[in-house]
């Protein structure tokens, strides 16, 4: 059976070219760059020109990218980093109600190491207001921390205008843009955020390895502690093939991001109309325009998202939902309570994301095969027959 992936905001595969360049540091190029012969020195050299192409694809400067092992690692460090370095200051952070559990497990942490931490609302479109993060901000807030584009629903957040309020009141500002980064074009600069979470395996990188934005005079404590390495603010031998995989993945999105983009927004557009055209009493969660190109969130009514999942498992289609099955636990998604859906609905979600490998047949595939789906499990379900 052909597979039709449809998950690439969870993970995507490995693009060939950025296998190709990583393979000689595991083998002939395996030195350790702390080592000052000649194996070390060229495994430096290749750490070194990864960080400037990471560096180049989000306008920062070569000192300011930190390597970590993934994008929960440049979160935690983020929220932990600045948290710890600045209680002198305040013990106060704001972040928002629909945060990947990196950012707000990290936040929860905190509150019991002696923080506050105010989670914003966000509208029915899961946008955060900006003028919402300047009311929360008290003299005691150090970092606020938002999300770039949410990885469940795609909505994009106006993180121009947040980091303008933050600036104004002297407040850190972390943007956790794992889902973002080579996605949409990305400038730390222009944006004026001082920390940014990204990760490789979103991009076709591999997992276990992403960065961390930190603008330079940013205060933080590192975060794990050991040797030297990244300017002592993240010990432990570099993974070397990792990073200089995760530069390949960067180089390939710098050149073809623009065109991509455009195309997965033609696809997500063809089947978000497609499936609102062919079954009845479905929602499309998150903002219509201020959206992920590759990201399609519905929810279907009267059905289980777990249940359209496993279906169009077994018809070779790969999706995802926010409910409860991936998971294991009876909660349906945060993100999609936040944005106000009841919980029938919240369990009713299906998330499609596109990516460099999705093909107009593949959207046409999922056209046909999901509205049958639906109206089955809609001709068993309990919950139609009571409302009806
Ligand atoms: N933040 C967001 C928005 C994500 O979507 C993910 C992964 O799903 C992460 C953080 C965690 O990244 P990683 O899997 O590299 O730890």
């Amino acid at each position: 059976m052909k597979r039709i992936y449809l998950d690439y905001a969870a993970t995507t595969p490995v693009h060939p070219e950025v296998v190709k360049a990583m393979l000689p540091y595991f083998t002939e190029k395996f030195g350790n760059p702390s080592s000052i012969y000649h194996y070390g020195q060229e495994s430096k050299e290749a750490l070194e020109k990864a960080r400037r192409i990471v560096a180049d694809l989000i306008g920062a400067r070569d000192e300011e990218i930190v390597f970590t092992g993934g994008g929960t690692e440049a979160d935690n460090f983020a929220l932990e980093g600045i948290a710890f370095a600045n209680q002198d200051k305040g013990n106060h952070i704001i972040t928002s109600a629909i945060e990947h559990h990196a950012v707000s497990e990290t936040c929860h942490f905190l509150e019991k190491h002696g923080f506050k931490v105010t989670f914003l609302p966000v509208d029915k479109d899961g946008l955060v207001d900006p003028d919402s993060v300047k009311k929360a901000i008290t003299g005691k807030t150090i970092l606020v921390s938002i999300m770039y584009a949410n990885n469940e629903i795609g909505t994009i957040q106006p993180i121009e205008e947040i980091a303008k309020i933050t600036r104004e009141a002297g407040v850190y500002f972390h943007t956790d843009a794992v889902q973002t980064v080579g996605h949409l074009p990305v400038d730390v600069n222009k944006i004026g955020v001082d920390l940014l979470a990204l990760s490789a395996h979103k991009l076709y990188g591999p997992k276990g390895v992403g960065a961390l934005f930190v603008r330079r005079d940013t205060k933080m404590v590192s975060f794990i502690h050991g040797g030297a390495q990244e300017r002592n603010r993240r010990a432990s031998t570099e993974n070397v093939a990792g990073i200089v995989g995760l530069a390949k993945a960067c180089e390939i999105a710098a050149a073809e991001m623009d065109e991509e983009a455009k195309r997965l927004t033609e696809l997500r557009n063809k089947l978000a109309d497609g499936l609102q055209e062919r079954i009845e009493e479905i929602h499309l969660n998150g903002h219509t325009t201020l959206r992920l190109p590759n990201n399609v969130n519905i929810s279907v009514q009267y059905v289980e998202g777990e249940s359209m999942c496993l279906s169009l498992d077994f018809e070779g289609i790969c999706s995802s939902t926010g409910s409860a099955c991936s998971s294991g636990s009876a909660e349906p998604s945060h993100v999609l309570l936040a944005i106000g859906l009841p919980a029938n609905l919240a369990h009713g979600s299906l998330r499609f994301t596109m990516g460099k490998w999705t093909t107009p047949a593949d959207i046409a595939r999922v056209l046909e095969v999901l509205p049958p789906v639906v109206d089955k499990f809609r001709a068993m379900s309990p919950l139609i027959k009571k409302s009806r």
